[in-house]
């Protein structure tokens, strides 16, 4: 796929993707339409040899693979990422009414750059649980797909200190409004109506549970003066589940490849579809059929663990370390954290560097500066989980966690090149 065909379908993937249970439906649709077989947890699986398929779980985690091979003679090329955001949630009993509005108390869902949120055309999607006339429970999903919300700011005027000394309380600044009190407002109510109107069929039927996040409408873009940016809400990680799908789903020559997208990342991978949870592993388990062929793939096995670097801002050159300050544009960068917050050895790196080579894509180094902490990913947890050699790779982006990150519009289809030559690399 060349790379104005390919970015152009990243943008449609992030606008389309406001909540992990989108990101995973449309990847899932993806490998659908392709002709990969869908597999189910709950019934018996069976292999053939050269096939492909896919699986979620929760709807919001999604593992797929190509087989070549007996996994136990080949090992399995690997590429992790992550489709949850840092985001703000609606709590169960979300609305209230405050001084004349309506509004929807939310928890701060991982780690949101939080000023960004303000002033901004908000919607709201998500899944959500219907119970049907018949008793039976189902799980949709929902986008209002419009601003129906807003956090406005308190203005400078009650407020003289804002731009030197403005601390945000996750409690009380960030309620989002929604509309007047004049009006009878009734979430339940508004969530029937929207599902209503895209299925009259569920006349009968009632929500009884639901997970929505607020999201901004503002589409992804290519921006600067020379096309050299992607902006957009969720870079991290949508821009690396879209990269590596599209890698699985574009390969060449058969080969025994596999892509793994979890949920949860950005609160610690601790759940039952996260990283640290065994999705992963019961697949593999399940793939080599005895603990001694699962060993026997393990150990010729590879994970590339893909999502967004820290690249060098301009503005703020002092927080990085200028022997490893990657650039937008410059390549996929490596991620080197010696304490193990990224997984990278001297090995896997030099394979990385090879199938970058291989491809004709330049690559760049992280490190975080040695008195600043640094992010981690599923890399060390998946190699901690797996015992999988790993190496943490990722797009260099500005602003990360922020509602509009930036992106490298060359990046994302140099790592898609990077990737299809990994697959392959026997
Ligand atoms: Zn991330």
């Amino acid at each position: 796929m060349d790379e104005r065909a390919f970015n152009e379908d990243l943008l449609d993937y992030l606008d389309n993707s406001p909540t992990p249970f989108h990101a995973t439906h449309n990847l899932a649709t993806a490998f659908e339409q392709a002709g990969f077989i869908r597999l189910d947890e709950a019934a018996a699986w069976s292999f053939e040899p050269g096939g492909r398929y896919f699986l979620t779980r929760g709807d919001s985690s999604l593992v797929a693979f190509t087989l070549a091979g007996d996994p136990a003679q080949t090992g399995v090329r690997m590429v992790g990422s992550h489709t949850d955001s840092p985001c703000l949630k609606l709590k169960p009993n979300a609305a209230f009414k405050a001084h004349g509005y309506w509004q929807l108390g939310v928890e701060v869902y991982g780690g949101v750059l939080l000023n960004p949120w303000f002033d901004r055309d908000l919607s709201l999607a998500g899944q959500v649980s219907i119970r049907h006339g018949d008793g039976r429970i189902e799980q949709r999903l929902i986008d209002f797909a419009r601003p129906i919300a807003t956090i406005p700011s308190l203005a400078i005027h009650l407020d003289r200190e804002a731009n030197e000394n403005r601390a945000i309380n996750k409690q009380t600044y960030l309620p989002a409004i929604v509309c007047r009190d004049d009006v009878a407002f009734d979430l339940a109510e508004t969530l029937n109506e929207q599902l209503r109107a895209s299925d009259p069929g569920l006349a009968n039927s009632e929500i009884t549970a639901f997970e929505l996040s607020l999201y901004p409408v503002e589409k992804a873009a290519i921006v600067g003066l020379r096309e050299e940016f992607i902006a957009s809400a969720r870079l991290d990680n949508l821009l690396s589940c879209y990269v590596s799908a599209r890698a699985l789903l574009d390969l060449e020559t058969p080969a025994t490849a596999l892509i793994v997208c979890n949920d949860h990342e950005e609160v610690g991978s601790g759940s039952a579809v996260g990283a640290r949870g065994p999705f992963l592993r019961s697949i593999l388990e399940r793939l080599t059929a005895t603990s001694e062929n699962y060993a026997r793939t393990i150990a010729q096995s590879m994970l590339v663990s893909t999502d967004n670097a820290h690249g060098i801002h301009p503005n703020f050159s002092d927080r990085h370390d200028a022997q490893h300050a990657p650039v937008l544009n410059g390549g996929p960068a490596i991620k080197v954290n010696s304490n193990q917050a990224y997984a990278s050895t001297n090995e896997t790196i030099a394979l990385f560097k090879q199938a970058c080579g291989t491809a004709g894509v330049p690559v760049q180094s992280f490190v975080a500066r040695a008195d600043m902490g640094c992010g981690s990913t599923i890399g060390p947890l998946t190699a901690t989980a797996l015992g999988v050699r790993t190496v943490d790779v990722g797009v260099p982006t500005f602003a990360m966690h922020s509602i509009r990150e930036l992106a490298g519009a060359r990046d994302p289809h140099a790592l898609y090149r990077a990737l299809g030559c990994f697959f392959a690399q026997a």
